[in-house]
């Protein structure tokens, strides 16, 4: 048969540079049972294959409404279906993905010009999850049909040895009781891996700490300050990590989602106040916000606030150097984004100390 998988993110968002595992595993699993497959990287002549797989993981990313009309398109994952995406077939799901779909458009990208740092998850890594689920059960998450932390496919399923890094896709690592060996398995492999979705740092112990922070980690360690209410906690467990590394701790600051469903005048100033708030707490601790906002943040009346904050947070060169005042003066004084923050400032002046706090 013959086969096309595609992975509507890739077409569909200019910027996005991250293989679709189960693109990947749909594939693997055609070809072991000798069907021809091909990464497609756009909807024409979708008729003269067999099947087509079509995946996505971000809603908002488009696709032409006819390509789901076809007989022979099948589409799924969270990008359609959200937290109710249907799972793939168990016996697709647990098995090696097809690390190699994506080998001939990675290869076009750099002939033409393409970083090879800008493709490594597609030529460097292992992917998978050791664990699913959580048991926080957030309003906003994908995760929130969930009430727990499973264990899902071990290492060896995804580990490919010619691999040099692994990257672990789990919801909430410490979540599980399993940590422990799964990190000595991690580190027993001798390759620097990383939690990409972020880890619970309210979670985080001594003895988590001592075995996290003494791993082969890759890149930054990122975890998440989703809610005001958890300052206390996040700071002081930012000083327990910190007992055992002085590596760069990056938080995603999730905003513009109203818990209590009011979605009104003083909901959306509160949540520039408390994404300040955060942001100021990190920035004491010398760590670095990545903030990430709510769909719904546009209807905001304060939207050019949370696109400032956003652009100053999520590009550390600024944030590291600037304050919030600096960086919109230096976007210009007839640019947006000082107005933004200027128009803010007007409205409410005890904004004040937010706008100079600077990172030391
Ligand atoms: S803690 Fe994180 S993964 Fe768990 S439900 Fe909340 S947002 Fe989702």
């Amino acid at each position: 048969m013959k086969i096309a998988s595609i992975d509507a993110d890739l077409i569909g968002r200019k910027r996005h540079r991250f293989p679709n595992l189960a693109c990947m595993k749909i594939s693997a699993h055609h070809k072991a049972a000798g069907d021809t497959v091909m990464l497609k990287t756009d909807y024409d002549g979708l008729d003269s294959f067999d099947a087509v797989y079509l995946s996505k993981v971000f809603t908002d990313t488009p696709v032409p409404a006819e390509v789901l009309k076809l007989d022979n398109v099948t589409y799924g994952g969270t990008g359609f279906y959200y937290d109710k995406a249907p799972c793939l077939p168990a016996s697709i799901e647990h098995q090696m993905p097809d690390y190699h779909l994506y080998d001939a458009w990675v290869a076009d990208k750099l002939q033409h010009g393409g970083k090879p740092h800008d493709y490594s998850y597609y030529t460097d890594y292992s992917i998978g999850f050791l664990t699913r689920g959580c048991f926080r059960r957030c309003d906003f998450c994908v995760n929130k049909n969930y009430d727990r932390v499973s264990v899902h496919s071990p290492l060896a399923e995804f580990h490919d040895p010619a691999r040099p890094k692994i990257c672990l896709l789990d919801d909430n690592f410490f979540g599980t009781p399993c940590w422990r060996e799964f990190l000595q398995e991690l580190q027993s492999t001798g390759k620097p891996f990383q939690f990409k979705q972020g880890l619970d740092e309210r979670l985080l112990t001594e003895d988590k700490c001592a075995a996290l922070f003494s791993s082969k980690y890759d890149g930054d360690y990122i975890f998440a300050f989703d809610n005001v209410t958890d300052a206390q906690l996040i700071e002081s467990k930012i000083q327990l990590a910190r007992k055992y590394t002085d590596a760069v701790m990056k938080f995603y600051c999730f905003c513009g989602f109203d818990r209590n469903e009011r979605w009104d005048t003083d909901f959306w100033k509160q949540d520039i106040f408390d994404l300040l708030f955060r942001i100021e707490i990190l920035m004491r601790n010398r760590c670095l916000p990545y903030v990430m906002r709510f769909a719904r943040y546009t209807e905001s009346p304060y939207r050019g606030m949370y696109i400032t904050i956003a652009r100053w947070c999520n590009q550390p060169s600024f944030f590291k150097k600037k304050s919030l005042r600096e960086f919109a003066i230096c976007n210009g004084l007839d640019s947006a984004c000082y107005r933004y923050v200027a128009d803010f400032e007007r409205l409410f002046p005890e904004v004040d100390p937010y706008l100079d706090m600077k990172y030391k």
